[in-house]
């Protein structure tokens, strides 16, 4: 036994070192491979572990080359879901460099078909050409520098993907009829945000604008858009057609777009503009420059079938798209933290310009008021963000667009002409946050205006996350009026991040008394000289309490913040509580406005689930619904009344749940 496991042993000692030798030499044929593909390759995919701090290792583009025009063909095969395309760059060099990085992702660069010229067509040498995955970069490397001054152009031939991953330039598809052997294709793109990288190599950043030459190859039974009309069409061998578009306003990559269909093509009214409807899409529409694209859902509409609010659905597309024409697409943000602002001005336009289309609608009364109460729950949480920091999903344009609408409320006119000088003094180039406020407030110190510094107001509202609930407490004896404000909080216990600005923002605060009336704010005259506050007018509330003087009877309901303009919340001593319930429960209640009726009502409920108060109070205000005939106190009781019911349900209490 130990005998014939000593030979056993042996035997498997010799295979062993055999199955070493064998592994050895494996391993060595690797290694050696691997060197020699490596050599060969290394060149194309720069390994990550180069470290060092060369520009393609940091995330954002190097400043020393700016790119100024494009010539592009793309030439997609929507059989075989591939495209081929050329690419020529002019570029400015800013300051000397080598290395020229650029975007290009899930892209094959065509071997031998990279170069470098100066603008009189001298070839310079590449040293080499490689792309860096990590950050979508491909670097071409000039044997010598570039010098600053001079302008340049690259070119390259390229292949990519036809993908049906609804990002870059993709595939689409849609059934002629309601057979699936029927399906036809198109090719579409959806570049924002970065994936203009994928259909070609560019310098895909928002400030890095420049003018385009598109030409787009295809199938003659097949039509090709672009942002701008088709200058001339160039018949090519095999039933190819070559479609070349006019050359673009100065605009940033992710604003190109690209339709290959077979179409039908209807005149719109929109006259210059193309609006494609896609069956497939990721976001619910894009507003390329000159040809936005849809998905269908959101665009289609059938007179006799469709109901009444898609024909108000299709007309906000449409209305927010062509605003942006201006806001995003002549003026850009400079990065994408500044998105908001381009979707807060374009749905504030929107509002404004269905509103003057189709005024039966009431949009600019109902948008404004119906998307307040969806956005301050969601802000209302230790989990939201400063609205400066990034965009993150349609909430971030819903808060931009009540910012702009109480922005508007305080500067009255002034709003306007400040937009108009912002879009003058920024037109084809990059403009943030800051550039606009500066505007504002340039007009409105023109106006003779002091009381508003716009940058300092709109910082509280845009560089910390949340809004505030402001109480207001009377002294009925003397007419004083203390005014406290408070990060406003579902759990007021939580935990936030610290605030440079500690929670405490510069608010409008509007005030009307049953003496007042329902009047307008004009300029907004804040007088606070004789410590008397003027109603109507604004009253400037920039620390956590203020005191003042309201000139108001102490029998009369005070009201704060009228039609709900100001991204705030109110909350009252409990005898102004019942003497605005009692106000709302007579024959008179329409002297409170629509949109202040269902601001009431929205506070009233959120401040009761926020233990800031009672819920007697809240019920009790609501008693006069039963008058109410206006459908936005109604939008906003059937969520307070929604959320009662989700809470109550199960308990004890539900059965005590009555409905009048
Ligand atoms: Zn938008």
């Amino acid at each position: 036994m130990e005998m014939h496991t000593a030979t056993h042993k042996s035997d498997t000692e010799r295979h062993t070192r055999k199955k070493v030798a064998y592994v050895a030499v494996l391993v060595l044929v690797i290694i050696l491979i691997s060197v020699i593909v490596a050599s060969l390759v290394h060149r194309k995919i720069l390994a990550d572990s180069s470290g060092g701090d060369a520009p393609w290792h940091r995330p954002r583009l190097p400043k020393s080359l700016a790119p100024y025009h494009y010539r592009l063909e793309l030439k997609p095969n929507l059989e075989d879901s591939v495209f081929t395309g050329t690419v020529e760059i002019s570029l400015h060099c800013l300051a000397p460099t080598r290395y020229i990085v650029l975007h290009a992702n899930l892209l094959n660069i065509t071997e031998g078909s990279v170069f470098l010229k100066s603008l009189r067509g001298e070839i310079l040498t590449l040293r080499d050409w490689f792309l860096y995955p990590k950050n979508e970069f491909l670097v071409l490397e000039s044997k010598t520098s570039l010098e600053t001054g001079r302008r340049y152009v690259i070119g390259m031939k390229f292949q990519g993907k036809l993908l049906e991953d609804m990002r870059g330039f993709y595939r689409s598809f849609y059934s002629a009829n309601s057979t699936h052997n029927d399906r036809r294709y198109l090719a579409v793109s959806q570049f924002a945000p970065m994936d203009a990288r994928k259909a070609f190599p560019c310098f895909d950043e928002p400030a890095m604008k420049a003018t385009f030459d598109v030409t787009l190859v295809h199938q003659s039974e097949y039509t090709a858009l672009s942002n701008m009309p088709i200058r001339q069409s160039e018949v090519r061998s095999e039933g190819w057609v070559a479609d070349h578009f006019y050359t673009t306003l100065r605009m940033p990559t992710y604003l190109l777009a690209f339709v290959i269909a077979d179409f039908g093509y209807k005149e719109g009214v929109t006259g210059i503009h193309d609006i494609v409807a896609s069956p497939q899409m990721r976001v619910p529409a894009m507003e390329n420059w000159g040809l936005v694209v849809s998905h269908e859902n959101r665009m289609l509409y059938a007179p006799k079938l469709s109901p009444v609010w898609k024909k108000e659905e299709v007309a906000s597309m449409i209305a927010h798209e062509l605003a942006h024409m201006w806001f995003g697409n002549l003026v850009t943000p400079e990065w994408w933290g500044g998105v908001w602002l381009k979707e807060g001005l374009a749905t504030w336009a929107a509002v404004r310009g269905v509103d003057a289309a189709e005024p039966t609608w009431r949009v600019k009364e109902r948008y404004f008021v119906q998307s307040l109460h969806q956005i301050l729950p969601v802000d209302s949480s230790s989990l939201s963000h400063p609205l400066q920091l990034t965009v993150t999903g349609p909430q971030d344009v819903t808060r931009g667009s009540s910012l702009m609408r109480m922005l508007n409320t305080i500067l009255g006119t002034a709003f306007r002409k400040g937009i108009l000088k912002y879009l003058q003094k920024y037109k084809y180039s990059n403009a943030g946050q800051n550039d606009l406020w500066a505007c504002l407030t340039e007009v409105v110190q023109e106006d003779g205006r002091t009381d508003v510094q716009v940058k300092e107001v709109m910082d509280t509202w845009t560089l910390q996350m949340g809004f505030p609930v402001v109480t207001v407490t009377r002294d009925y004896s003397n007419g004083r009026v203390t005014a406290t404000q408070r990060h406003f909080l579902y759990d007021p216990e939580v935990n936030v991040p610290d605030s440079l600005r500690n929670y405490v923002w510069q608010v409008p605060l509007t005030f009307m008394s049953r003496e007042s009336g329902n009047t307008s704010l004009g300029n907004g005259d804040t007088s606070r000289g004789n410590g008397t506050v003027s109603i109507p007018g604004i009253f400037w509330l920039r620390k956590r309490e203020e005191d003042f003087r309201l000139s108001v009877d102490a029998s009369s309901r005070l009201l704060a913040n009228i039609n709900q303009t100001g991204y705030y919340r109110v909350n009252y001593d409990v005898r102004n509580w019942q003497l605005l319930a009692e106000d709302l429960d007579t024959v008179t209640f329409q002297n409170i406005p629509t949109q202040s009726r269902a601001g009431l009502i929205d506070d009233a409920f959120n401040l009761v689930r926020s233990g800031h108060l009672a819920p007697e109070v809240a019920l009790n205000l609501s008693r006069y619904l039963t008058r109410e005939r206006e459908y936005l106190p109604w939008l906003a009781a059937e969520r307070a009344f929604g959320y009662l019911h989700m809470m109550l349900a199960d308990t004890k209490s539900s059965s005590d749940l009555k409905w009048l």
